[in-house]
């Protein structure tokens, strides 16, 4: 198995002052790691099969999409606010600093779909649970979150109702 942590580089007080940002792009770069990630990604849904994977824009789309291809089923987008161009659901949610708001087109997701959620980093996890009540009020069952990293000092697992959550790199 392959240390994919070295892989990850961590870069301090970007982009703003008093975050240290974890950059994937090396481990995405390089072949051998980035399969091992996709493959390790897409466990859970093995035992938890799913029909549609959710990716969150934009760099959980690089993840989520590889997974839902290796999975063979489809791939819904979570985008930001004014990219989606048929009627959307939306989550307003607090971050750190200000808000964000996250959209997707209502269907997206089919009644009683059991879904899988795929992305890089889970830190405060507000990202994911937006997600999560889009995905809920389109009708669909969250049956594992599943993340390249987990920042376990902001207790992000907190804030996702209980959901399993798959992680394969821990700080
Ligand atoms: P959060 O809503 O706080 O869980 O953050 C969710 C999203 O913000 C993640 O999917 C990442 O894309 C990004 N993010 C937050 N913190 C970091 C970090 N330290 N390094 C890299 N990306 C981060």
């Amino acid at each position: 198995m392959l240390d994919l942590k070295s892989k990850i580089v961590d870069i301090p007080n970007w982009p703003i002052e008093g975050v240290v940002f974890k950059d994937i792009t090396p481990l995405l770069q390089d072949a051998a790691y980035f399969k091992e990630t996709i493959d390790r990604l897409a466990e859970p849904f093995v035992s938890a099969p799913v029909e549609v994977i959710v990716g969150i824009d934009a760099r959980g789309f690089l993840l989520a999409t590889a997974v839902a291809y290796k999975l063979g089923v489809g791939v819904a987008l979570v985008r930001k606010p004014g990219k989606l161009p048929r009627p959307i659901v939306s989550r307003d949610y607090a971050l750190e600093y200000g808000s964000n708001t996250l959209e997707m087109h209502k269907d997206a997701i089919k009644l009683g779909e059991r879904v899988g959620i795929v992305d890089d980093v889970l830190a405060t996890g507000g990202t994911l649970n937006a997600t999560i009540q889009l995905i809920e009020e389109l009708g669909g069952t969250v049956e594992c979150v599943s993340v390249l990293i987990g920042l376990s000092f902001l207790n992000g697992k907190d804030q996702l109702g209980g959901k399993p959550v798959h992680e394969l790199i821990t700080y």
